[in-house]
């Protein structure tokens, strides 16, 4: 792997290269979505001008050369994550794998059973389980969250013996606040009660590369276009035995063997998910996104990731009147934050006048607002291709922002 080099880093990314109200773009809501190298944008280019064909159906030369590309990215995709390519299944995004196993387990849930959320969840793994539990009877409950948003693990895993669920789910790190789930322990708790148990990697999969043999989730999922890849192409991993037992989510070509009048069989997975003509062109590009990640090693990304969020964070702590709530020891690199009773849409807008994108809101996770008792808050989330400049742009510009309100 490469060494970390910054300045070829930047070069790569032509979006963060321009102006945006007169000045310099700073670039701060990659939990949202990431930007995209350039050798994404080609690969997706590349296709379209001189590649284009479906795959999996033709015998000619065009089609079979497509097939080979998108079976690559499965397999790709599986090393990436240590786990097998037939426990590769392409969805349309983080939310659509989660509506994948949601649905899939429609009919082995019943009022007997318990399903685990938490607090901390994305809208995306909360509402399919509420659906679930409506539909099945299934209890749906919440692992204890303390006030400031972290988890103390001990009381989570009693939680779990003495729930004994069928299922809990859980995020690898929360997008609004950027806090690390220490997720090991809690998955053993989960295993020693027979649970299945699916992580929500939207936001783990690029900053955190887990190494999902190891972590020993039954389901994971995660988003392409969080990862320097492109949108409409999501992720969901399943343990061999645990995806191919799900039921069948969407239905139609692809996904079946045999096809009669009045019923039809199914072929195995990952196939059996896989309904429809793909996003073709979305596969190819995140298979240059994770070419592009693999070529950076994983350690020096976290690391330099670690030091510029530590530089962001001391700074922002400084100064008067905020109030920052995401974990600082143990993070992907995500500031939440608020000004005062000031109203976050404000802060960002008067901040997208510097140049700074932040987001502003919920993000998702009103369970979590109201938990922590707010109504929203301002979040800049950080990536390995900012700066230590994007920093200090970040906070002179807040600076003055907040002597425009004061
Ligand atoms: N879970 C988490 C933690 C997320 O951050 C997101 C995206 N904001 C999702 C799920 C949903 O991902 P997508 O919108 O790409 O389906």
């Amino acid at each position: 792997a490469l060494e970390f080099n910054i300045n070829k880093i930047r070069n790569d990314f032509p979006t963060l290269k321009q102006s945006i109200n007169d000045n310099q773009l700073v670039y701060l809501d990659s939990a949202a979505t990431t930007q995209k190298p350039q050798s994404v944008i080609d690969v997706i280019n590349e296709f379209y001008t001189s590649q284009n064909a479906n795959v999996h159906r033709g015998r000619h030369t065009l089609s079979e050369h497509a097939t080979t590309l998108y079976e690559q990215a499965r397999d790709k995709t599986a090393k990436y994550f240590n786990v097998l390519s037939k426990e590769i299944v392409w969805t349309k995004g983080a939310t659509e794998a989660i509506n994948l196993v949601s649905n899939g387990l429609r009919n082995r849930l019943s009022k007997n059973d318990t399903i685990i959320i938490s607090a901390l969840e994305h809208h995306a793994n909360i509402v399919p389980w509420q659906v679930l539990s409506e539909q099945t009877g299934a209890k749906l409950i919440a692992l204890p969250v303390n006030h400031d948003g972290t988890l103390n693990i001990k009381q989570c895993c009693d939680f779990i013996k003495q729930s004994k669920p069928s299922l809990l789910t859980i995020t690898q790190a929360s997008n609004t606040l950027g806090n690390i789930t220490n997720l090991e322990p809690l998955i053993t708790a989960a295993k020693n009660v027979d649970s299945l148990v699916l992580i929500d990697g939207a936001q783990g999969a690029m900053h955190l590369k887990p190494d999902l043999r190891k972590l020993n989730c039954d389901f994971y999922v995660c988003s392409s276009h969080k990862m320097l890849g492109p949108t409409g192409l999501g992720v969901l991993y399943g343990q061999y035995e645990a995806l191919n037992s799900l039921d069948v989510y969407q239905t139609g070509g692809e996904m079946i063997d045999k096809v009669y009048l009045t019923h039809s069989t199914y072929r195995p997975a990952p196939a059996k998910f896989e309904t429809g003509t793909p996003n073709i062109s979305g596969v190819m590009g995140f298979s240059a996104a994770l070419d592009y990640l693999n070529a950076i090693q994983s350690s020096e990304l976290h690391r330099y990731e670690q030091e510029l969020f530590k530089y962001a964070a001391e700074q922002l702590v400084t100064i008067e009147g905020i109030t920052i709530y995401s974990n600082l020891s143990d993070n992907i690199g995500t500031l939440s934050f608020n000004f005062k009773d000031e109203h976050p849409y404000d802060l960002a807008t008067l901040l997208d006048g510097y140049g700074v994108a932040v987001r502003a809101g919920h993000h998702c996770t009103q369970p979590l607002m109201a938990h922590l008792g707010l109504n929203g808050t301002l979040r800049a989330s950080f990536c390995f291709y900012n700066t230590y400049e994007d920093v200090d742009i970040f906070i002179n510009s807040l600076k003055e922002c907040i002597a425009l309100l004061d």
